[in-house]
C-alpha cells in the first residue's frame, strides 16, 4: 500500500449497535471540539499551564504511539516512505488537523531525521485561542506529542516535533519541526523531560 492510498473511513468499523468504533484492532472513540476544549481548560486552570502542556504533550505521544504501532502492522506499505507519510493522513482524516508535510529526509542508519510543515486547522489551536486567547508560545502541544511518537517510532530513536509558529500565538498557519532530541536547544529541554519515560517505549 502507498500512504496516498490509505483512507481511515475504508477500515473503521462503527458498532451502531453496541458503541465500540473499532479501527482495526484499536477502539475509536469520537467527542465534540468544544467539549475537549473546555476539559482542555479546566486542566490548565487545575494544574497550570506547564503542567497541562505536559500532560497534553504525553496525551498526544501515546495516542500517536498507538496509532503508529498499529497502522505498521495491519498494513503492508510499499516503502519505509509510505509509512512515515501515512502518520499525517491518518492525523488529518482523524480530524485533528490538516498536516501539510514540506520537507522529509532520514537515513535510519545514520540516525540523520529532518521533517518539517505546516498545520492547518488545529482543533487544539482553535480551542486554546477560545478559552485563552493568543498566548507566547505555541499551543498544539498534543498535536506536538502525536508527531513526536510517530516519528520516534519509525526511527527507532527519540526525536521531538516543536512549532515554530502556532495559530495560538496569532500565527496565521502553525509550523512544525521534526528531528532528533539532541538537536534542539535549551528551549526543547521540558518537552523531553516530559517524555523521557515515553521515548523508552520506541
Ligand atoms: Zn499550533
Amino acid at each position: 500500500m502507498q500512504a496516498s492510498d490509505f483512507q481511515l473511513e475504508a477500515d473503521l468499523e462503527y458498532g451502531t449497535r453496541d458503541g465500540v468504533n473499532a479501527f482495526k484492532n484499536n477502539r475509536m472513540v469520537t467527542f465534540n471540539a468544544d467539549a475537549i476544549g473546555l476539559l482542555r481548560q479546566q486542566l490548565i486552570d487545575a494544574v497550570g499551564v506547564d503542567t497541562a502542556r505536559d500532560l497534553l504533550l504525553r496525551f498526544g505521544f501515546q495516542s500517536g504511539l498507538a496509532d503508529f504501532l498499529q497502522m505498521k502492522t495491519a498494513y503492508d506499505f510499499e516503502t519505509p516512505d509510505d509509512l512515515l507519510e501515512v502518520g499525517p493522513a491518518l492525523h488529518t482524516q482523524e480530524g485533528i488537523v490538516a498536516v501539510e508535510p514540506v520537507e522529509m529526509e532520514y537515513d535510519r542508519a545514520e540516525g540523520h531525521f529532518y521533517f518539517n510543515g505546516l498545520w492547518h486547522n488545529s482543533y487544539e489551536a482553535e480551542q486554546h485561542v477560545i478559552h485563552n486567547g493568543e498566548s507566547d508560545h505555541p499551543v498544539c502541544w498534543s498535536l506536538m506529542g502525536y508527531g513526536s511518537a510517530w516519528c520516534s517510532g519509525f526511527m527507532g530513536e527519540p526525536v521531538l516535533e516543536l512549532e515554530t509558529r502556532c495559530v495560538g500565538m496569532g500565527d496565521d498557519v502553525c509550523e512544525w519541526v521534526i528531528k532528533p532530541i539532541d538537536e534542539w536547544g535549551p528551549d526543547a529541554e521540558p518537552y523531553i523531560a516530559a517524555l523521557e519515560d515515553l521515548y523508552a517505549e520506541v
